[in-house]
């Protein structure tokens, strides 16, 4: 089932989460371990990341040197087809630009199609760490807007590989939004002006980046709809975990933290000190999020449900 007829059939703010593939290595059972403890608060649909691979270079005996993908996060293709297969719930592959042609593009989404996956978030991907800013594939997509157009027109028959009779695909196509811009972006007025070009590209709904200041969710909705973007815009949280979340956080996802959380983080002395702050902001946010009605509340785990579930048990 689509993201937005879940949306639609409910009243009620819906419980959605996001999980990472494991590293290389691990098997799917992780995967469970980390979904299981969450399934209790029922989440409509599971989000699953997609990483590309990062490269080294090793120098051989013989003094060439051998290129060697590390970090490889086996594929969210199959781990979407394992979680609808033993959960009955949807699954939401993430699919980006970075890496693809749209050739393999193509080839990925009539995989998902074939396995019955009706959703999928289209995304751009950041730059690799060898590169200093985004390099798209050759024949790939340079933005989020593009891949969108892609999948838009396959769910109108239009395939780059036009000598066979191919079904229109039927994808519920998701993007990211940022309340407190992409960090590329020159100010919030251009973000939203090419977050406009997403939905008008066929995204039927927006994601957000993690925000720890519900005012700013709020302002960015309240810009989105003046700027005529009307999809549902769903709130994505991130629970503080650990000491070293508190720098990396702002650091990695380009978000500030408002000054009565910074004020409870400074307060921190251990790992469990910032996982409790995490626990009661979240809290805090969830019902104040709830209680204005937003579609769903998408949290996301990056491997630590613990978190996430001693909310859900207050909220959902
Ligand atoms: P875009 O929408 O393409 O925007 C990128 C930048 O370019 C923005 O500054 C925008 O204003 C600007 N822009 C957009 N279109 C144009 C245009 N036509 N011309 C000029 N400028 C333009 N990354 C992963 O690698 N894997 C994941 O699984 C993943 N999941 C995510 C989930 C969510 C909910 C979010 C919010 C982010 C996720 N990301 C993920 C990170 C995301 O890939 C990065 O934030 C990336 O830098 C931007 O992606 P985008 O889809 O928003 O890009």
């Amino acid at each position: 089932m689509k993201v937005t007829d879940h949306l639609k059939a409910s009243d009620d703010t819906l419980f959605s989460f996001e999980i990472l593939p494991p590293l290389k290595g691990k098997s799917i059972q992780s995967i469970y371990d980390g979904i299981d403890p969450l399934m209790e608060f029922k989440p409509r649909f599971v989000n699953v990341t997609y990483h590309r691979e990062e490269f080294i270079y090793k120098e051989r005996e013989n003094g060439l040197l051998e290129k060697i993908a590390i970090r490889k996060r086996p594929g969210t293709v199959g781990i979407c087809a394992a979680i609808m297969n033993k959960y009955q719930v949807d699954a939401v592959p993430h699919l980006i630009c970075g890496g693809f042609s749209r050739e393999e593009t193509e080839n990925a989404l009539i995989d998902l199609q074939f396995l019955g996956i009706d959703n999928v978030l289209a995304l751009r991907g950041d730059s690799i760490k060898t590169e200093s800013s985004f390099r798209p594939h050759n024949d790939g997509h340079a933005y989020a807007v593009e891949l969108i157009e892609q999948i838009d027109e396959m769910n109108n028959g239009n395939y780059l590989m036009d000598d066979v009779n191919l079904e229109p695909t039927n994808f519920c196509i998701g993007a990211a939004g940022y309340p407190e811009k992409h960090f590329e972006a020159m100010n919030l007025s251009t973000d939203l002006h090419y977050l406009k070009k997403k939905v008008e590209a066929g995204a039927e709904y927006i994601v957000t980046q993690m925000f720890f200041d519900n005012e700013k969710y709020f302002a960015f909705v309240d810009a989105c709809r003046k700027e005529g973007i009307n999809v549902p815009i769903i709130p994505g949280l991130k629970p503080i975990k650990t000491m070293r979340h508190i720098s990396f956080l702002p650091k990695f996802f380009h978000i500030d933290y408002p000054e009565a959380l910074s004020a409870e983080l400074l307060k921190c002395k251990t790992n469990k000190d910032a996982e409790q702050v995490g626990i009661e902001w979240g809290i805090q946010q969830s019902k104040e999020l709830k209680a204005a009605n937003v579609p769903c509340i998408h949290y996301y785990t990056m491997s630590n449900s613990d978190s996430v579930k001693a909310i859900a048990k207050e909220i959902f």
